[in-house]
Order: structure tokens, then sequence, then C-alpha cells
């Protein structure tokens, strides 16, 4: 049911053997996500250590490309790193050592954190090289790592104060690093954040004008809003990590209960499955014993793949079921005991008592996808971290290099592809094995940075319908404008005031049924003689190639072009781009199932066809047919179509067209 039908329609590859399968739309939407969460304050990407694991090149470009204003590493050379994949946005590394090549770092355009004896260092470099240091003064409020403590502050800042007047630094920014933000309540937390306040003033009063104030982590930004003062946490800029890549780092709440969608998912495929009798021993110390006659599949992942040793009874999904680790696990591989599986609920809870069956007529064979962790109803890297006495962020950190990371990326960006990710052979299919970089990202299109980003927060429908009314006068023929979000996120509100603004044919609904259709300009209208409306939903197109049986080329000179779900599909189309994210409130994903049945939008179509419409002139408003889909729409999109919450819009222009910042 649901999107997963859809993938059946995807040439599927062979799925690899191994590997961390990370999924860039997943970084993308909570990039989105993470930025709406912080009330649209900037966000500084955190991809140290090869970004949490997940490989620092590709999640930089997307979080990028998501509206990231900067990244953050701990390391000069991990910036330096970034720089040569071709990365010039603004990097910032904080923790240095007596080796660290300031030089390199000026050189490079590396922001700094300074707060102690790198200070000196850094002014050495600026002497040096003649370049500029920029700069973040770090206050330790408490954690007790580096920073320079509230006594040592005054003397940094008057430093800092008379190196920036010689021109050899920039102060950009003042931050600090919180120590229990994971446990919301804690009196400290107010205490490090007033106590940066406190800082911040006497930077000030030194005469230092920091733009960017941060202290946000992961935790901190998303227990913000139990503060009294949410704002003293948020300040100018959050410094995020863990939730770019869809985890949680609370105990007691899952990613999805804030809209974030875990991005790894660690895979192989079963590479033995044999009868055991009773009282069979399992791994190294033979720790484990079967309790009866058996079959055990073995999992080519082990330590050596960053497999945490200690984690047995941590769970493993093959097919609809879920098995635990049985025994030692070694340094290449682990065994699950096929008489202790259980069924997974559509919550991804396994239900009820292990499934003795297979014992005797196992379920799992050679080649058969198990899935170690990853999105939706798969085991999450909490349950992995929990069975090994760690934390998710140590989980995913260590997979090791000898699990070759594997990158996809969906066709659209938000919520909805949670439904995609839950089938673990459609992640496989979804895989790139023989080339482990996102194929938009290699030829750097999709993943450039946006001129500029602009966040608006509508109240209703109706405010929706206004902005995009406003924007209209603001698009020419040849413009292409792309919409991403949820289903009822706002796209056809959205769209509709567009239709309003550039004066074409109304009866704008969905174009889900006939994937793209032309709202002619009304000589009546307010833009006489004005470009058409193209809309399109790329949602059932699942490439940029498929997008070429569609012939948009054909119209976009003469018309704007709004298309939905087009992500990694259009933007060939053109050089340049509006791309609008819809974000609603509230972080709730839509249950499995509540996506769109491929097999009936197929049928329609089909219905579309035989009226003879053509799919560019689907003709709304006359007709049997044009009325069936209309009601086909309200029942997929439901009650919930465009509802009227509040919702957050997220506009940013890419290329050329888009150069100066749009004012709605
Ligand atoms: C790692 C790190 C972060 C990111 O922390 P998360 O909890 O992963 O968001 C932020 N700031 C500093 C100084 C860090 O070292």
């Amino acid at each position: 049911m649901g999107s997963v039908s859809v993938m059946t329609s995807w040439q599927p590859q062979e799925p690899s053997e191994r590997s961390a399968v990370v999924d860039l739309s997943a970084v993308w939407h909570n990039v989105v996500r993470l930025t709406q969460l912080a009330r649209g304050r900037k966000l500084i990407a955190v991809v140290k250590a090869d970004a949490y694991g997940h490989g620092a090149p590709e999640v930089a470009r997307t979080a990028l490309a998501a509206g990231a204003h900067m990244l953050g590493t701990a390391h000069v050379s991990e910036a330096v790193a970034l720089r040569n994949a071709g990365i010039t946005a603004p990097v910032i590394a904080w923790l240095h050592t007596m080796s660290t090549d300031f030089d390199e770092a000026l050189h490079r355009d590396v922001r700094l954190g300074v707060s102690g004896w790198e200070f000196d260092a850094v002014l050495q470099a600026a002497r040096r090289t003649g370049v500029t240091a920029v700069v973040h003064l770090k206050l330790d409020s408490g954690l007790g790592r580096n920073g320079a403590t509230p006594r040592q502050w005054p003397d940094l800042v008057e430093r800092a104060a008379r190196a920036q007047q010689e021109g050899l630094l920039t102060v950009e920014g003042v931050f600090t690093h919180l120590a229990v933000a994971d446990e919301p309540g804690r009196p400290e937390t107010q205490e490090q954040l007033d106590a940066l306040t406190e800082a911040v003033r006497t930077a000030r009063r030194a005469g230092l004008t920091p733009s960017l104030v941060h202290a946000a982590n992961t935790p901190g930004l998303l227990s913000a809003d139990q503060l009294a003062d949410p704002d003293s946490m948020l300040r100018d800029a959050v410094r995020v990590g863990l939730g770019i890549y869809g985890l949680s780092p609370f105990e007691d709440r899952t990613p999805e209960e804030f809209g974030l969608i875990p991005a790894m998912t660690l895979r192989a495929r079963v590479a033995n499955v044999k009868a055991v009798p009773r009282d069979s021993g399992v791994s190294y110390g033979l720790s484990y014993r079967t309790a009866r006659d058996t079959h055990l599949a073995l999992i080519p992942l082990g330590y050596a793949d960053g497999v945490p040793r200690v984690a047995t009874g941590a769970p493993v999904r093959i097919g609809g079921r879920v098995y635990p680790v049985v025994g030692r696990i070694a340094m290449d591989q682990c065994v699950v005991d096929l008489a202790l599986g259980r069924t997974v609920t559509p919550e991804g809870v396994p239900a009820g008592e292990p499934v003795v069956d297979e014992a005797v007529d196992p379920l799992v064979h050679v080649g058969d996808e198990a899935v170690l962790f990853g999105a939706g109803d798969h085991p999450s890297v909490t349950e992995w971290a929990n069975a090994a006495g760690t934390i998710n962020y140590e989980v995913v950190t260590r997979i090791s290099p000898r699990v070759p990371r594997e990158y996809t990326s969906h066709s659209h960006l938000t919520l909805g592809d949670v439904t995609v990710s839950r089938s673990a052979s459609a992640l496989a299919a979804h895989s790139l094995p023989q080339d482990p970089r996102p194929t938009r990202a290699s030829d750097g299109e999709a993943f450039e940075q946006p001129n500029w980003t602009l966040t608006l927060h509508p109240g209703s429908a109706e405010d929706t319908q206004r902005i995009a009314e406003r924007l209209a006068p603001h698009l020419h023929a040849g413009d292409l404008v792309m919409l991403n979000g949820e289903l009822g996120a706002g796209k056809t509100t959205f769209t509709q005031g567009l239709g309003r603004g550039l004066g074409v044919r109304e009866g704008i609904i969905s174009p889900t049924f006939v994937l793209s259709r032309r709202h002619p300009n009304l000589p009546d209208g307010p833009r006489p003689g004005g470009p058409d409306l193209v809309h399109v939903d790329a949602y059932r197109l699942d490439t940029a190639a498929d997008v070429d049986t569609i012939d948009l080329e054909d119209t976009l000179d003469t018309c704007v072009t709004v298309v939905e779900w087009g992500t990694s599909k259009v933007e060939h189309l053109s050089g340049s781009r509006l791309v609008v994210d819809f974000v609603r409130p509230q972080g709730v994903l839509p249950a499995a199932g509540e996506h769109p049945a491929a097999p009936t939008l197929a049928y329609q179509r089909h219905a579309g066809d035989v009226d003879g419409d053509d799919n560019h002139d689907g003709d709304v408003g006359d007709g049997a047919v044009a009325q069936a889909l209309q009601a086909l729409t309200d029942e997929w999109e439901g009650e919930e179509q465009d509802g009227d919450e509040p919702r957050t819009l997220i506009l940013r222009g890419y290329g050329p067209r888009w150069s100066d910042r749009l004012d709605l």
C-alpha cells in the first residue's frame, strides 16, 4: 500500500552486499524542519566526524541546498577537507591543537572558534598570511571543556577588540556549548544561557559587534520551547548536528515526534541460513545456545564495521519480522536465531511473542535484505544504542569506512518519504551501489546553494494565497517554480493564489491525476497577454528522464511552470528556479498508507486519456472526467486538503534569474 507500490515501477538495481544507505532527502527535510523549529534562525550544520558517519561532503552540500547558513566542524582539517571537496560556503572549526595549521585555515577561509592559547596563534597566522581571521569567541559557560571562563572573558574580549582594531581579526560570533540540554528542566541550561547573555554584553561594551550569537545544539533547539524564553536559546543561530541526521537526543522521544526522519539505514544481505539442532552454541564463547531445533541466519556486519560488539540482543529486521542478535557479535558478522522472530506492526513495534514457525521453515533466505537500523518501521539507531549501553550519536558515527556509503535522494523531500523508506527492498533498489555519490550532487546542479532564503509564516490558507498573489507579479514566462511539501501542506492553495495573480483560467486543483495541466491567460484578467500557468505534479515521475516524457520543455519558455514534488527531477529544465518549501507546524508524520495508492492513480490517468484529454491542456471545469478527477482528488487529499493551520513557507532563489532577494 502507499507509495511503496510506486516504487515497483522503478528499475530495481541489484542491492549491494552491505552498506549504510544515506537518504539525502531526509537530510534536506530535517534541515528545513529544524530551521522551522528554530523559528527561522540561521542554521549551522555540524558535519564533524564525517557528518556523524553519514559522509561530510554529501551532507554538507545537501544541508546548504536546504538552506543551512554555515557548516561546523571540530578540526580545521575537517573544514579544509570540505574546501577540497569544492564547498565554498562559510565553515567554522572550533577544536584546535598545537599542530593545527592556522595559516591554512586563513588561506582557505575557515572561521575559527577561539578562547584560549590559540588566540595568539591565530593572530600570528593573521600577521604571517596577511589574511584577517574571522573568529567566534567561545565562552565556557559551564561545560568545562574549552572556552574562556567568565573570569577570563573580559580579558579575551579586550584583546579581541584590540586585534580587531589592528585589522588582524573580525569577531563575527560569540558562542557557548551546553552541558545538559538533553535533560530539559535542568536549571544549568538557563544558567549557561544567562552567562552567554552577560558575555555578549561585555563584548559589546568592549566595542565588539558580533552578529552571530549561538548556543543551541540539537537537544537545546528541540527543547527551546520548554524555556520561559525560547529566544534565549535560539539566539541568532543554532548549531545542530544530530537533528540533521534525523535522530532524537532524548531518551524518551522519537525523531518522528519532532518531524525528523532518520537518514541512515544500515543494511546487508543475509550471507547464510542453515538448520541447527537444539542446544547448538552460537559464536565465540558459545554464550548462546539454541532453545530448540531452529535456523540461524548470518549477517555479514560486525564490530570491524562499527557494529558495537556488546549489542547482543539488538534487533535486525528481515522481511516483516524482527530477530534478535544472538551470541557475541564478531569482527565481521553476527547471527540471528530465526525461532525468535517477532512480527512488526505498521508502527514498527514487534508484536507479541516470538513466532517459532521459522524454526522449521524459515522465511529468511540467503540474499535477503537485513536491516539493522533505519527510518520508519525499521529498528531504530536508539534500540542499537540501548543494547550497547551508549547513545545514538556514537552508533552512527562509528560505522566504519569498511561499510560503503550509498546515497539516495527521493523525488520528493518532505514527510511523505518516510513511507517510501519503509520498504527495505525498495531502499536497496534505490541505492547506487556502483557510484556512491548522489547523481545530482556530482553534477552540482541540485545541490548548489540558494542566493537567498525568505521565511514566511502565513496564519491561514487565505494568507498563503495572498503571499502567492503577491509573488505572481514577479513571475515571467520561462520561470520555474518548485513546490515541496507533504499532502495538505498548502501547495494547491499556493498555486491557486499564483493563478489569481497571473490572471489565468480558474479551476486550479491538484494535477496529480493528469500529471500536468495548462491554465491559459485570461484576456480580461489582471495580466492580459501574460504567460499561461503550467501546473505539474511530478510525484509519479521517478526520474529526470521521465520528466522528458511530458514535454515540459515545449511550454517552459512561454509559460510559468509550477512543479510539485519536482526535486531532483526538474532542475535540469532551467538554470534558475524558485523553490518553496511548505512546512506544517506539527512534526507528526503521516501514518503508513496515508499516501496515494499508485494503481488508482495510474487507472485514473487512463480515464483522462480516453476522453482525449491532452495532459498539457487538461481542461478543468468541464466534463465528467474533470468532475471525477476532482472527486478523486478530494477523496485522496481528504479533509486535510490544504488545512487552515499556520504554516511556514521557506522560499529560496537559485540561479541568476533569482539573484535579487524577493520582498513579499
Ligand atoms: C558536536 C557539536 C555540536 C552539535 O551537537 P548536536 O547535539 O549533535 O546537535 C554543536 N556544537 C559543538 C561545539 C559541538 O562540538
